[in-house]
């Protein structure tokens, strides 16, 4: 149904299971959905903790099927495959292991089997928001990293190769089911990705948070994510065995998930898409490049939010006018990337073009970044 009136839809996922050894629990669930499961994953989380899900789907007498050729990044290519398999084996539940690219992977192969067309025709440039027709069939996201938040979230964010760039599809219909969401499958992410991960569920809260399109209930969500993820953010990187900081982590990102699924991300998230698409960037490192000159170039335009944030990081206090305290808070920002070894210099990763044609790509980039629709929701236009 279309909302009346200004009232809202939030959405969330039916179940969040939470907690140490919390992928025990994936045949249980399974269970209530089907009896033939697709598992989905990328090769090397697959090779990690593949054998922790299947055995416990078997344990439940799911059959299983598996897609385990995901790449971070997910192409049209990974889902039209998947769901190749999908109707070759007649599965009735999808099973995800892994962060966004696994997540994303999953939904989308759900999106085409139960609705026709082909992926593309559901990006939201095509079909709109809310443009996938039918719920897609049952879906269990085992969550490994934090994140995110995908598990929690009404998108899917696909890469087109041909064109080098990422699309959005957006519709609660492509909500999972379950989220797992079990912090000691955490404890194998590297330590770089322990750091881009964290910085993208900080970006989503903070992006959240600022947003136009924000209310109370994903402000609420937003404000405890942010606290939590500032302070557990550098603990759960500087000891990755540490499961009370990846625990909170946990919590901090699918909080961060539900805060922008129901208010919206916004320029950071849009300029950091096709800084993915067109360099590889990882997507949290995109955003750790961004984020700071971001909420600098925007905090005039939302000060109270942004003096929250300052004081929430505790470089501002009640004493600061909120215009004086809203400047600061990208301090607040610079120093937890310095905190977890987010280096701002983008030609120290990725796959940098020389300048001439990084200055060609460039119009390309910021065309992509507005027409993805993002930076509308910013508090400054850009
Ligand atoms: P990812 O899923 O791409 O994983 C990154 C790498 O880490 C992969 O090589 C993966 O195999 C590995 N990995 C993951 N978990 C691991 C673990 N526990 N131990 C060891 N290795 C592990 O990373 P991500 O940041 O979770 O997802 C990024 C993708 O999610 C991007 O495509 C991004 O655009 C998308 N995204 C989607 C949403 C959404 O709401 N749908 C939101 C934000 C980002």
């Amino acid at each position: 149904p279309t909302p009346a009136h200004g009232t809202r839809v939030v959405v969330s996922p039916s179940n969040v299971v939470l907690g140490r050894e919390a992928v025990t629990e994936v045949g249980e669930y399974a269970d209530l959905y089907g009896s033939k499961a697709l598992v989905i994953a990328t090769p090397q989380i697959f090779d990690i903790h593949g054998d922790r899900v299947t055995e416990n789907l078997q344990r439940k007498g799911i059959k299983t099927v598996t897609y385990t050729d995901v790449q971070p990044d997910p192409t049209v290519k990974n889902i039209e495959d998947a769901h190749r398999l999908w109707d070759e084996h007649d599965c009735d539940v999808i099973v995800t292991l892994g962060g966004g690219s696994s997540i994303d992977t999953g939904k989308a192969v759900g999106v085409l089997a139960n609705n026709a067309g082909s992926i593309r025709e559901f990006g939201v440039d095509r079909a709109g928001y809310e443009g996938v027709p039918n719920p897609i069939p049952p879906l269990i996201a085992v969550n490994t990293t934090a994140g995110t938040g995908s598990e929690a979230t009404r998108s899917i964010v696909v890469t087109d190769s041909e064109t080098s760039t990422k699309f959005l599809i957006v519709s609660k219909n492509v909500v999972p089911e379950v989220a797992i969401e079990d912090p000691v499958l955490t404890v194998s992410l590297p330590q770089s990705h322990t750091a881009f991960t964290g910085i993208d569920s900080l970006t989503h809260a903070i992006e959240a948070f600022v947003s136009v399109k924000s209310y109370g209930v994903p402000d609420d969500y937003a404000r405890a994510a942010i606290r939590r993820i500032s302070t557990w953010f550098p603990k759960a990187w500087a000891n990755g065995d540490d499961i009370e900081a990846r625990t909170e982590m946990m919590i901090g990102q699918l909080q961060a998930g539900q805060a922008f699924t129901n208010s919206s991300v916004a320029l950071v998230h849009g300029m950091a898409r096709p800084l993915g698409a067109q360099l590889h960037i990882p997507h949290g490192l995109a955003n750790a490049l961004l984020l700071p000159y971001v909420m600098d170039f925007s905090a005039m335009a939302a000060p109270e939010k942004y003096a929250e944030i300052a004081r929430m990081f505790d470089v501002a206090d009640d004493t600061d006018p909120d215009r004086t305290a809203a400047k600061k808070a990208s301090e607040g920002v610079f120093e937890l990337c310095a905190d977890v070894n987010l280096s701002s210099y983008l030609d120290e990763f990725g796959d940098v073009p020389d300048r001439e044609s990084y200055l060609e790509v460039v119009p390309k980039m910021a065309q992509d970044a507005i027409d993805s629709g993002s930076p509308d929701n910013n508090p400054r236009k850009p």
